[in-house]
């Protein structure tokens, strides 16, 4: 079943995609998430206040928003569409919400917001884009390792290239 994770991985790197899909789970190996641990653990002030709902894990929930915490806008269109998935979850449930990305990056004090509005251009993007992924998931082997300028911060890095 496709969850936020899988569809920001495709959007980032089909193979990261693939490889997390099929459990080549490397990523406690990665200082990049151990990073995104150690954020969540400080914003939630050691409470849990992630939101589960079926596939879909959301950082936070108003009245008004999800608010979705990224350490970085290294994959801003990645990161966008995973909120809007999660506003399309949402809607199919009959709750209605806009999206809130924070980018809350180490060293800056400023943090970046972006505020996205749920429409049915975007409800049509992702139906498209989740029949997609679905046959895409259905490959036996993953696309070949193509060196990124991200590829280094990646949990797979080593698993892809050395
Ligand atoms: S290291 Fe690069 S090619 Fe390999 S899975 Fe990660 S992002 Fe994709």
């Amino acid at each position: 079943m496709i969850n936020g994770t899988i569809m920001n991985y495709y959007l980032h790197c089909k193979r990261q995609c693939w490889l997390f899909y099929n459990k080549v789970n490397l990523e406690d190996n990665s200082e990049d998430v151990h990073i995104g641990r150690i954020l969540h653990e400080l914003k939630n002030d050691g409470k849990q206040s992630e939101i589960a709902i079926d596939n879909i894990k959301m950082d936070k929930i108003t009245s008004d928003y999800v608010i979705e915490i990224k350490k970085s806008d290294a994959d801003m269109a990645a990161a966008i569409t995973q909120l809007e998935y999660y506003l399309y979850v949402l809607k199919k449930k009959g709750i209605e919400r806009k999206g809130k990305l924070q980018i809350i990056e180490k060293n800056v004090a400023e943090h970046k917001i972006n505020v996205i509005e749920y429409s049915l251009s975007v409800e049509q993007k992702l139906e498209r884009l989740i029949h997609e992924i679905e046959d895409f998931l259905e490959r036996e082997m993953p696309p070949k390792a193509v060196l990124k300028k991200n590829c280094k911060r990646c949990a797979y890095y080593e698993y892809c290239f050395i």
